[in-house]
């Protein structure tokens, strides 16, 4: 006879997604979830990233849950304190805080006799029947090998890291990096620095972001008419998964045509040679992450900024010393060198059946079932897991198909008369082989260094079409997993 259990479940992280799955957890009729969180407020990556210009670069009504449409989004592209406001506002709708507990590092999780024991910076917290890591993907922040920071006498930061204390006005102010951050960066504080120098060790693709006011109009139509929101939404989603996503992973040449077009023409506004040539990159367009920028070449243009491809040889009290001798003089120094991608959610130590650990697991690469769960890890449910579409498009949708496929099988755990549930290590080892196989076909593999691909060699996105990636969400095939 079948029999619901009731079940007790820890959620790792209140970013986007650790509040995504509790609200859809409580939706199904398990009530009795914990959400762990280290910082002392949610909101993940938009509460950690708030550097000036901080903006989301999906359509702000592509990115939102699919069950909080939003009429009131200020801009094409919601800057990052209004998504934080958002998620704010659906946290407090559904009640979130209350099952929310802040200060609490997860440390450690063992699986012992069915169970997940969690221990936090707090202490043990007792036993799970389930844990959802919902921890992010660009969270622990790269500090560049570059030695000297310490004896720099200004201000230096990393972007995450951003002190709202530092005033930049009048500043000489020194940015290490040229992705997607330091961009956005560029284009918000050049205008108030004495001087802004970015030094660019890779130039990077771009294309131009449609970007602006959204008109009182057309939030008033969108409250009126929630289907032509929706519509809104839906065509997004499709213009980035259909189009975008599959021009990437080779399934839409002409989609990927247009895109280098759009992204060559854009670089021809820079109007001097010299300095075009040194913006031009030297891979495929889309091979490491896509910039999308609405001012960025003409910002790097300005009287006051200089682009130095030098390669940086150290810190020094006064500046930044480059491998020609020159010492670049500055105030502050902001370093946009990215994140530790492949770290996931450890140092997190965390311990399989039969005493196994994660770090073990994944000693050559981080490899689980369909980005979700791991072999030897009962019970264990990524949200961004290794293989994750990442992407340019909205990491909401993802993590919602993600959980979406996660609940069926903790439905399973409650109403199938079954205490564990994890893929059989045939079919994580099938499903890496074909992940390995598809890989040259995809631009990330066709020679540039990004944070798609690990040090072994192994992509961190997926590298199928994004329908795909829905297609296999939509329901596990059980087959494919063992239970007990
Ligand atoms: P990133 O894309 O990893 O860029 C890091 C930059 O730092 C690169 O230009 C890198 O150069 C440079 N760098 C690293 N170490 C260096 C060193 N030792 N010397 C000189 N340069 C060094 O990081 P990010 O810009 O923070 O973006 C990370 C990701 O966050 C993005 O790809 C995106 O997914 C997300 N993001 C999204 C948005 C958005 O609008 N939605 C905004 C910001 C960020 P190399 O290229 O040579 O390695």
């Amino acid at each position: 006879m079948t029999e619901t259990r009731k079940l007790r479940i820890a959620i790792i992280g209140a970013g986007a997604s650790g509040i995504m799955a509790l609200i859809k957890l409580r939706e199904a009729g398990i009530g009795d979830v914990t959400i762990y969180e280290k910082a002392d407020m949610l909101g993940g990556t938009w509460r950690d990233n708030r550097y000036p210009g901080v903006t989301c670069d999906v359509p702000s009504h592509g990115y939102r849950y699919s069950f909080e449409p939003n009429a009131e989004w200020s801009r094409v592209c919601a800057p990052g304190a209004e998504i934080l406001d958002y998620l704010k506002y659906v946290a407090r709708k559904h009640d979130v805080e209350a099952a929310i507990r802040y200060g609490h590092e997860v440390v450690r999780a063992d699986y012992r006799d069915g169970k997940w024991q969690i221990e936090t910076s707090k202490g043990p917290q007792g036993a799970f029947d389930a844990v959802i890591t919902a921890t992010g993907v660009l969270h622990h922040p790269s500090y560049p090998d570059i030695p000297g920071l310490e004896d720099f006498a200004g201000e230096a930061f990393h972007t995450s890291r951003w002190k709202d204390d530092v005033d930049l006005k009048g500043k000489r102010i020194g940015v290490i990096g040229t992705g997607s951050t330091a961009t956005q960066i560029t284009g918000a504080v050049v205008d108030e620095a004495a001087s802004y120098t970015l030094f660019q060790r890779t130039a990077q693709w771009i294309a131009p972001l449609p970007q602006g006011p959204i008109p009182e109009e057309q939030k008033a139509l969108f409250r009126a008419r929630p289907e032509l929101m929706q519509s809104e939404y839906e065509r997004i989603s499709h213009e980035n998964n259909s189009k975008f996503a599959a021009a990437i992973v080779g399934a839409n040449p002409r989609a990927y045509e247009k895109l280098v077009e759009v992204c060559r023409d854009y670089l021809e506004t820079v109007r001097d040679p010299l300095l075009r040539a040194k913006l031009t990159p030297d891979y495929s367009v889309g091979c490491k992450r896509l910039i999308l920028s609405e001012n960025f070449y003409e910002a790097i243009q300005k009287p006051n900024a200089e682009l130095v491809t030098e390669r940086i040889e150290r810190f020094e009290a006064g500046g930044i010393r480059t491998a020609d001798g020159r010492l670049h003089e500055l105030d502050v120094i902001v370093l946009a060198t990215g994140f530790n991608t492949h770290q996931l959610m450890r140092p997190m130590e965390v311990t399989g059946r039969n005493g196994k650990t994660l770090n073990e697991t994944w000693e050559k690469g981080n490899e689980g079932y369909l980005a979700v769960t791991v072999p030897g890890f009962p019970n264990w449910f990524m949200i961004g897991g290794p293989n994750s579409p990442i992407g340019n498009f909205s990491w909401l949708l993802t993590a919602e198909n993600q959980f979406n496929f996660a609940l069926k099988l903790i439905l399973r755990l409650r109403d199938g008369n079954i205490s564990e549930i994890a893929p059989k290590p045939e079919a994580a080892k099938a499903f890496n082989e074909a992940v390995r196989a598809k890989l040259p076909d995809t631009v990330w593999a066709t020679g540039c260094k990004s944070w798609y691909i690990d040090k072994f060699g192994n992509i961190a996105s997926w590298p199928w079409t994004f329908e795909k990636f829905q297609e296999d969400m939509s329901e596990p095939v059980w087959d494919d997993f063992e239970v007990a």
